[in-house]
């Protein structure tokens, strides 16, 4: 993936547009240059864009309208996109007359729910948007301790819900993130050491097929499409609803962090690795190796207890023992403040580059040269604003066997994250740079898995290879929902007919 082939298309195919009114008062533009599937470039007539419009009860954006740019905008700002049409579904007819007009047209298309897709899939240039932003309603039974979800539901919609009857869902840290994304590629959670991933929690889905059937997938019913939904991603429809497990959790949870200093790193990463081996399914825990604007490095270990308060204080202190500690930061909230307090921190528009990969027990000479190779290029080629985080996997998400799901990665204990980020796009190439070099340095230690849900520059040899033993169930699932490959802005598993 070129990161900057958007800024160039960007300046085309839209200036030459005529605004022209409509009865409903919608400004839009005439004829639109648009790209197809195969990226071939084609016009797309206004008769035909009225047609899909007024079969639409939201609205379809064209570059004319005053909503346009802020609609085409997701939270990686580096991708600077302009799309041919938005189509803002309020409704699963909806969904499925957008399915079909992308489909009959032959349109790139990208499908959107929270927008956070790091590599930029939930946009396109010159194509269609799908956007679900407008599918947000929540359908909790308290009883039953489930939860339907529309499709374009963030996940703070879905823990205010729960959290007011005393239920918790496993989903992830930031409360923006949308549930459609982050659920289909796993779904990392605080709670995932007890209670699963998203896709461990995921009884039922709703799926828009690119043949406009709802398809209904559970335990009993399309069971194979129930298996790929659970980490295959976005590759076989639309989710236009899913209905999670949820688990009884109020408790308030303590977080504690330690600072310590660049001298302490690789006592550091050696102490949190054994730790890992031995942690409490309660713990959430990540390492981050950090370097602030004036290029000053610190570590940061950080654990919030999932579990029962009044044992959360000796299993947090284990983290303060690390190395000599600089600073340290504890406190406790309900479990819905918690799940926000990054909502800032990951804010939308800002400009990000992020690696990612699955690590296993690391143990013996591998744990040794693995510290070397993340502590040393980190020291030695400053980058400001630059990350290296692990993440604890392990858990329950392990006692799940592999096949069982779509997701692969169930022997995996860490999730290791590189990158860097900035507040304008001046400067980036060389954090771009840096974090592919950084990258080359990490990725032999993990075996080629990685979490499809932080793809980055990742192309098909490497997207296949990440789906291990389940791939080929995959592709056969691709080739029977989605033969065409309509769905394939996302970590694309081709049918077999494209391989
Ligand atoms: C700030 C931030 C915090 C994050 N935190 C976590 C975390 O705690 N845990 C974690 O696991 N991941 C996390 N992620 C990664 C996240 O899981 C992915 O970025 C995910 O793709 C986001 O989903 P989305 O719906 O917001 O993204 P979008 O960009 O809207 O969608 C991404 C892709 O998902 C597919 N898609 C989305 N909705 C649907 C749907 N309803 N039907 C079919 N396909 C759909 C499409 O292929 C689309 O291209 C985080 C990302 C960011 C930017």
């Amino acid at each position: 993936m070129q990161l900057n082939i958007n800024r160039r298309s960007a300046l085309t195919g839209t200036a030459a547009a005529v605004t022209i009114s409509f009865a409903g008062g919608r400004a839009r533009a005439a004829d639109l240059p648009v790209v197809t599937l195969d990226g071939a470039e084609a016009t797309l007539r206004d008769a035909d864009i009225a047609t899909f419009s007024k079969s639409m009860t939201g609205p379809v954006l064209t570059p004319a309208d005053a909503d346009y740019n802020n609609a085409r905008k997701i939270w990686n700002a580096m991708f600077e996109r302009r799309p041919a049409l938005i189509a803002k579904c309020t409704s699963v007819e909806d969904v499925k007359a957008a399915v079909s007009f992308g489909r009959d047209h032959n349109l790139l298309t990208a499908v959107k729910c929270g927008g956070h897709s790091i590599s930029g899939q939930s946009v396109c240039e010159r194509g269609l948007v799908i956007d679900l932003t407008g599918l947000r309603s929540v359908e909790l039974d308290a009883k039953a301790r489930t939860v339907r979800v529309a499709g374009g539901c963030l996940l703070g919609d879905v823990d205010a819900a729960a959290y007011a009857v005393g239920l918790a869902s496993t989903f992830g840290v930031v409360s923006h993130t949308g549930v459609g994304g982050l659920t289909l590629g796993g779904g990392m959670g605080r709670l995932q050491r007890q209670f699963g991933m998203a896709v461990d929690n995921v009884l039922e889905v709703q799926v828009l097929t690119a043949d406009g059937r709802l398809v209904t997938a559970n335990k009993d019913q399309n069971q194979d499409l129930y298996w790929g939904v659970r980490g295959g991603g976005g590759n076989f429809g639309i989710v236009t609803s899913f209905k999670f497990q949820l688990h009884p959790f109020d408790s308030a949870v303590t977080t504690t962090s330690f600072n310590y200093g660049a001298n302490d790193a690789k006592q550091v990463l050696r102490a949190y690795f054994d730790y890992a081996n031995i942690a409490p399914d309660e713990l959430w825990l990540t390492l981050g190796l950090g370097r602030n604007g004036k290029g000053e490095v610190g570590v940061n270990v950080s654990g919030s207890y999932m579990g029962s308060p009044d044992k959360a204080d000796a299993t947090l202190k284990t983290l303060g023992t690390f190395g000599s500690v600089k600073g340290k930061r504890t406190g406790t909230m309900p479990y819905v403040a918690l799940q926000k307090i990054a909502d800032v921190g990951g804010r939308h528009g800002r400009y990000h580059y992020a690696k990612s990969g699955m690590l296993g027990t690391i143990e013996g000479p591998t744990r040794a040269k693995l510290i070397d190779a993340t502590v040393d290029y980190f020291m030695d080629q400053p980058q400001n604003n630059s990350h290296a985080l692990f993440l604890l996997m392990g858990g329950a998400i392990n006692r799940v066997p592999a096949d069982a799901t779509a997701y692969p990665h169930r022997t995996a204990m860490h999730n290791v994250d590189v990158g860097a980020d900035g507040d304008v796009r001046e400067g980036s190439d060389a954090y771009v740079q840096w974090g592919r070099k950084y990258w080359d340095v990490i990725d032999p230690f993990t075996g080629g898995g990685f979490y499809i849900n932080s793809a980055m520059d990742d192309g098909e040899k490497r997207v296949r290879g990440n789906f291990g033993g389940n791939l080929d169930r995959l592709v056969a699932l691709k080739t029977k929902y989605d033969p065409s490959n309509f769905f394939r802005l996302n970590a694309n598993i081709k049918p077999m007919a494209k391989i």
